[in-house]
């Protein structure tokens, strides 16, 4: 094929300990997937999971053992930082049932799904698309990808996230109202998921305000750590 200009290369995340890497086809988010956060942003009760996207070079790779570097983004006064478990699949499906969903995860990371809340609030009220406050360049920093068949994920592994050494978000996976096979089922019902495709699984309570300087430090237990300076 004849590309009128140099195609982009395409978007990868590490895979811990090993030169490889895990080319990203689409990046799902769930919105709303802890009940404390669910009740910070307004919900009551449980609702069933809804998605947003991002773009697949939004991904901002932190590798292992390294402090990642975040633009400071254009358009906001009030960036925000969400911990979340990111499943990265490696079979694609439609309409996957939870009881097969496992057999489509090619592992996991530590992802902070980054969000303009002040465009995200006002698109909210507006009716309007969440793309500006969601799906912005850098807004996807990740840690290296866990071989799913190499990483110790307990059902109840801790989540948490620090910002200069002061915890902010503190939860456990068996927290999450939609479980990893829940998200993946309802997911696919909407989209065909792909080998490639990462899927953001929601944050627990405590999301705030970032400011240049910052130094977010993730961890969720079994999957290391994924450090990030605001800059
Ligand atoms: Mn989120």
């Amino acid at each position: 094929m004849q590309f009128v200009f140099p195609a982009p290369p395409p978007a990868a995340v590490p895979v811990v300990g090993t030169c490889d890497f895990f080319p990203v086809h689409r990046i799902y988010c769930v919105g709303r997937n802890y009940v404390e956060h669910a009740q910070e942003m307004g919900a009551t009760g449980r609702e069933a999971p809804f998605f947003f996207m991002k773009p697949a070079d939004a991904v901002l790779p932190v590798p292992e053992d390294a402090v990642g570097q975040m633009r400071y983004p254009s358009q906001t006064g009030d960036l925000q930082h969400e911990i979340e478990l990111v499943i990265a699949i490696g079979k694609g499906g439609a309409d996957i049932d939870a009881d097969t969903a496992l057999q489509h995860v090619w592992g996991y990371a530590i992802g902070l799904d980054m969000t303009r809340r002040d465009l995200q609030g006002e698109a909210k009220k507006l009716g309007r698309p969440w793309c500006t406050g969601k799906g912005f360049d850098d807004s996807a920093p990740i840690g290296p990808i866990h071989p799913m068949s190499q990483c110790a994920l307990a059902a109840n592994a801790a989540i948490e996230l620090k910002v200069n050494g002061v915890t902010r978000q503190s939860s456990t996976l068996d927290k999450l109202i939609w479980s990893v096979p829940e998200v993946i089922a309802h997911c696919s019902k909407f989209y065909a998921l792909q080998a490639g495709d990462l899927i953001f699984t929601g944050t627990p309570a405590g999301v705030a305000a970032v400011v240049q300087g910052d130094i977010l430090e993730g961890e969720i237990a079994g999957l290391g750590q994924l450090s990030l300076r605001i800059v």
